[in-house]
C-alpha cells in the first residue's frame, strides 16, 4: 500500500525538533535566504547541519527550499550555497526557477531537486514536462480536485506532493504580486506582507477621501481573505491516488502549531492506513486543530472550486480556543521545568500533552523561579520556571490554556 510522507514545516530550530519528535518524516525549511518565508528564522548554515544531524538520528528527512523567483545577484550568489546544502547533506532541494535548477543540477547534482508549488503545477503534462527536465517530485499546486490529482499520478512517475493543511493564497502561489504593489515586499522573494488579508474600499478618483464599502455579500469586505486549508477527512481519497508526501503550510508559526498539527496528521494517517476503508476522523483530532491559530477551515479544491466558500468575508482575524504558555524542558522527581511563552500564574487551569501523550488538564501548583524561589506568575519569556506535576511528562511535552 502506499504509505505518504508527513511533511511538516520547520522554521526555525526548535520547530524542527518539534515536528521530528512529534511524528514527521521529512520537514522543510530554509536557510537564511533562497527561501520563501524571509520572516521566519529559518537556519544559517551550523544551524542546518545541526538540524540534519538530528532529523537523521531520529530517520526523518530534509528538504531545503531555494524557491525565490531568482534575480541576476542571487545566480552569482547560489553555487556557494547549493554545493554547502549538498555536503552537509540535504535530502531535497525545493525549487521554483529554472535558473535556479540548472545551478543545482550542476552545484548540488547528488541532491533530488523538487519542484516548489510555486510553478503552479495543474496538469499532468507540465509534470511530464518537468520529469523529462530531471525533478524527482512535483509539489502540486493547491488548486487541485482529488479526480485531477489521481489523473496526473495516472501519467507520470514523480514523487507527487501535496498540501493538507495551513494557509491558502487568494492567487495562485507566486503568482500575486499585491504584497510587492502595496508594500514593496515581494510575494516571490519570500516577504509577503499578506496584504489579501486586508479590508478593502473602494475610491472614485473625483472624490478622495470617500470610503464606499465593498460588499461581495451582506456579511462584508474582506474580499480576498482566503480560509485554512483541512483535509483530514480526504486522507483515504489521498492516500488512493498515490500521492507520496502531505504538507503542511506554516513556517511562520509556533512550536505549538507545529506540534500539534504534524500530530494529528500522524495519527490519521496511521490510522488510515491502518483500514483505510473503515477510516472516520476521530473528532478529537478536529478539536485538536481548533486549539492553534487558524483561518476558518475549508477543504479548498480537493472537492472541486470552493468558490465564495473558500474566502472569509467578516474578519482578517485568526482564532484559536487554547494560547501557548509553555515548552517542558525536563521532568523529575514530580517537578518540571518549563520554558516559559506567554504569562501564567500560580493556581491556573492549564492543559499539557506530548508527542505520545494526550491533552490532560492540569492546575499550575508551587510556582518558582529559576532561583527555586516560589513566585506568583511566570512572567519572562523563555525564563525556565517550575511548578509540581506529580506524573511523569514525556520530553518535548507543551503546555496551554484555555482562553
Ligand atoms: S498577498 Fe495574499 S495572495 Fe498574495 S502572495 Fe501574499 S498571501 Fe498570497
Amino acid at each position: 500500500m502506499n504509505r505518504p510522507e508527513i511533511l511538516a514545516p520547520a522554521g526555525d530550530p526548535e520547530k524542527l525538533r518539534m515536528a521530528v519528535i512529534y511524528g514527521a518524516d521529512a520537514v522543510y525549511l530554509a536557510g537564511r535566504e533562497f527561501g520563501m518565508r524571509a520572516f521566519a528564522g529559518n537556519f544559517s548554515d551550523h544551524e542546518l547541519r545541526e538540524g540534519l544531524i538530528f532529523a537523521r538520528a531520529h530517520g526523518a528527512k530534509v528538504y531545503v527550499t531555494v524557491n525565490i523567483i531568482a534575480g541576476n545577484d542571487d545566480i552569482r550568489r547560489l553555487p556557494a550555497y547549493l554545493s554547502f546544502l549538498q555536503e552537509a547533506g540535504a535530502d531535497g532541494l525545493i525549487i521554483a526557477d529554472p535558473g535556479v535548477f540548472v545551478l543545482a543540477r550542476k552545484y548540488a547534482p547528488e541532491v533530488p531537486c523538487h519542484l516548489s508549488t510555486q510553478a503552479n503545477t495543474t496538469n499532468w503534462q507540465s509534470a511530464l514536462f518537468w520529469q523529462e527536465a530531471g525533478f524527482k517530485r512535483i509539489v502540486l499546486a493547491r488548486e487541485l480536485s482529488l479526480p485531477e490529482i489521481a489523473e496526473i499520478r495516472a501519467h507520470t512517475d514523480l514523487e507527487l506532493e501535496v498540501f493538507v493543511h495551513g494557509a491558502m493564497c487568494w492567487a495562485y502561489s507566486g503568482r500575486c504580486y499585491l504584497s510587492h504593489y502595496l508594500e514593496g515586499r515581494s510575494a516571490n522573494r519570500g516577504r509577503c506582507a499578506q496584504a489579501c488579508r486586508r479590508s478593502y474600499y473602494l475610491v472614485e478618483e473625483k472624490h478622495p477621501g470617500e470610503y464606499m464599502p465593498v460588499f461581495t455579500d451582506e456579511r462584508g469586505t474582506y474580499i480576498m481573505n482566503a480560509r485554512d486549508l483541512c483535509l483530514l477527512d480526504y486522507l483515504p481519497g489521498l492516500v488512493e491516488t498515490g500521492v507520496n508526501s502531505f504538507k503542511i503550510e506554516g513556517r511562520m508559526k509556533s512550536a505549538h502549531y507545529v506540534a500539534t498539527v504534524t500530530k494529528v496528521y500522524r495519527r490519521a494517517l496511521d490510522a488510515c492506513l491502518l483500514d483505510p476503508a473503515g477510516f472516520r476522523p476521530d473528532p478529537a483530532w478536529h478539536n485538536e486543530l481548533r486549539k492553534i491559530s487558524h483561518r476558518p477551515y475549508t477543504s479548498g479544491f480537493i472537492a472541486g472550486n470552493p468558490g465564495t466558500e473558500g474566502q472569509v468575508y467578516h474578519t482578517t482575524a485568526q482564532e484559536s480556543s487554547h494560547e501557548f504558555i509553555g515548552i517542558v524542558q525536563s521532568w523529575q522527581d514530580g517537578r518540571a521545568v518549563v520554558e516559559m511563552r506567554n504569562r501564567f500564574v500560580e493556581g491556573e487551569q492549564v492543559e499539557i500533552f506530548g508527542p505520545a501523550t494526550d491533552p490532560r488538564p492540569l492546575t499550575v501548583r508551587d510556582l518558582r523561579n529559576p532561583e527555586g524561589d516560589p513566585i506568583p506568575a511566570a512572567i519572562r519569556v523563555q525564563e525556565h520556571v517550575s511548578f509540581a506535576i506529580h506524573f511523569p511528562v514525556e520530553p518535548f511535552s507543551l503546555l496551554r490554556r484555555p482562553r
